[in-house]
């Protein structure tokens, strides 16, 4: 029998007191944190070890000599056990408390409380080693139950270094406190087998324990806002209007969020399957694009007759060991921004008073055009308008009613040609009309029929009726010079500049010797 020690029972008071006390802090403040439960029952547990091991310390008279120590004995069953628990919980491996296995090695204090209490008729806890004086050594449950109890141990410390080598940020701190806190289990230990332990014959184990487990929970309320990260992730990824897609190496979309479903047209029953089964509706092309590419693309996907375009960006997802393990892709649905841009887009080409293209548009478009007809050796012939005596027009009936021409030109002409024609207005009361597949003689015949409507629209504006008349002049392609742009719209030019010299309120077909 050991000799009473007061001071070392106090400590042992002090540390059961601290345990108990951190407990209570512990369930009223962080209930909900992950691995409380698990906190508490160690806390509880070590609690119990420490005053019961300082009742013995101070040597109160039991009903047998080794009663309080036999005692001391639920707390150091379950202590163990609830580091376990509780680095499962804290690491995210609450799913492995469910398994069989755990459900064995949770019963196993019960199973070896009952052996030790139940010693004395078949000493397989102690072997006899323990008289009534002095313990001599354990028996066979006693060393099974001290292997296995530091067999859980040293379990929980591999999970958590592993988990603290994965992890970064506040998690990562975190995980280093609960490691910081086992650390000094293990250093006790290393005292205890070399030999050099301040108090010969007394026990830092609980002591060493009750450390761990206020470093646990320290790192329980240090790193409190990590309790709101995971739910914060969740709500934020669940409710934001970016869709945001997880794809693994093998090419299987493993999660997806609403937006994501919403975006790409698929139910949340396709989770885990492939890419292409996935997004079969899709173009090839697109799918691998989705699945490969690792920078910003548009995709321009169409339902029927509407298109949506949605801009994805993709982010590698390395492992700890920065093998690439994954994609995490981003979809971003820029329909209305792309509707926006193409409006500004044909807002830029287009003429404001008459609506019609304008001169730049036109000078594009018509480059293309006779492209075209020089590698096809298709025909194409080019019309100029200019109003006759427009000047007059503005100076008698006001600026308005010059416009109000303008604008019924432009609507004359519009409803006269083809989807195919290019018309536009090349600037003042300047008009072009580019006629692909139609040759001078076409093109001369249309001009006609277009002048003499326009010549007999008559104007109304402020009831003062007018009427106003065009010139034009025509040239075609010339399929086997090297025609250009420029030769064509200055053949134009010369034609209308002779239909004006000429009279006006006609069409000239251009001619050599116009120059
Ligand atoms: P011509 O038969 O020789 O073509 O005689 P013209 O009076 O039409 O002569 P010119 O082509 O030199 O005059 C162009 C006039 O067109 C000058 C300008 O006041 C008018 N004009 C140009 N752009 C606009 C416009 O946007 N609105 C109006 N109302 N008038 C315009
Ligand atoms: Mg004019
Ligand atoms: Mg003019």
């Amino acid at each position: 029998m050991s000799p009473p020690n007061i001071t070392y029972s106090a400590f042992l008071i002090i540390a059961g007191t601290a345990c108990l006390f951190i407990a209570l802090l512990v369930f009223q403040t962080r209930r909900s944190a992950t691995g409380s439960f698990a906190l508490i029952s160690l806390l509880l547990a070590l609690a119990w070890w420490d005053i019961t091991y300082a009742i013995f310390w101070a040597d109160v008279p039991g009903p047998t000599v080794f009663f309080w120590l036999d005692v001391t004995y639920v707390g150091v069953v379950t202590a163990p056990l609830a580091i376990f628990v509780f680095s499962l919980q804290i690491t995210h491996r609450s799913k492995w408390l469910k398994s069989p296995l755990l459900t064995l090695i949770c019963l196993e204090p019960i199973i070896v409380l009952l052996i030790l209490f139940t010693d004395p008729s078949h000493g397989l806890f102690f072997a006899g080693k323990r008289t009534d004086a002095f313990i001599q050594d354990g028996g066979p449950v006693f060393w099974l139950n001290v292997v296995f109890s530091y067999s859980l141990v040293l379990v929980a410390t591999i999970i958590l270094y592993r988990t603290f080598t994965r992890s970064s940020g506040m998690y990562r701190k975190q995980i280093g406190m609960v490691l910081l806190g086992l650390a000094v289990t293990w250093l006790n230990n290393i005292i205890f087998v070399i030999g050099i332990n301040p108090l010969p014959g007394a026990d830092n184990t609980p002591f060493s324990f009750t450390i761990a487990a206020l470093a646990f929970a320290f790192s329980l309320f240090r790193y409190r806002l990590l309790d709101i990260i995971p739910v914060a992730r969740d709500v934020l990824i669940e409710k934001m209007t970016e869709g945001v897609l997880v794809i693994d190496s093998q090419n299987r979309i493993v999660d997806m969020n609403p937006a994501a479903r919403n975006i790409l047209d698929v139910p949340a029953s396709m989770l885990g399957e492939s890419v292409d089964k996935v997004l079969s509706h899709w173009r090839r092309a697109d799918r691998d694009t989705l699945s490969m590419a690792n920078t910003s693309v548009v995709f321009e996907l169409r339902t029927g007759e509407t298109i949506a375009y949605v801009e994805m960006r993709a982010t590698p997802i390395m492992d700890y060991k920065d093998r690439k393990v994954g994609r995490l892709v981003v979809l971003h649905d820029i329909t209305r921004l792309k509707n926006t841009q193409n409006e500004l887009k044909l807002l830029a080409t287009r003429d404001s008073l008459t609506g019609v293209i304008n001169r730049g548009h036109f000078m594009e478009l018509a480059e293309r055009e006779i492209l075209r007809a020089k590698r096809y050796k298709r025909k194409l012939s080019l019309i100029m308008m200019d109003l006759d005596y427009f000047k007059n027009v503005n100076d008698t009936y006001g600026h308005q009613a010059g416009d109000h021409v303008l604008v019924e030109l432009a609507d004359l002409c519009g409803h006269m040609i083809r989807k195919i024609d290019v018309f536009a207005r090349l600037g003042g009361e300047e008009f072009a009309l580019l006629l692909p597949e139609i040759d001078g003689q076409a093109a001369l015949q249309l001009a006609e029929r277009l002048r003499s409507s326009f010549a007999s629209m008559t104007m109304d504006v402020d009831s003062r009726p007018f009427n106003v008349t065009i010139s034009m002049g025509v040239t075609e392609f010339e399929r086997y010079g090297g025609d250009r742009l420029e030769e064509m719209l200055h053949r134009a030019d010369r034609a209308l500049y002779h239909a004006k010299e000429t009279g006006r309120n006609r069409v000239v077909v251009w001619e050599p010797e116009l120059g």
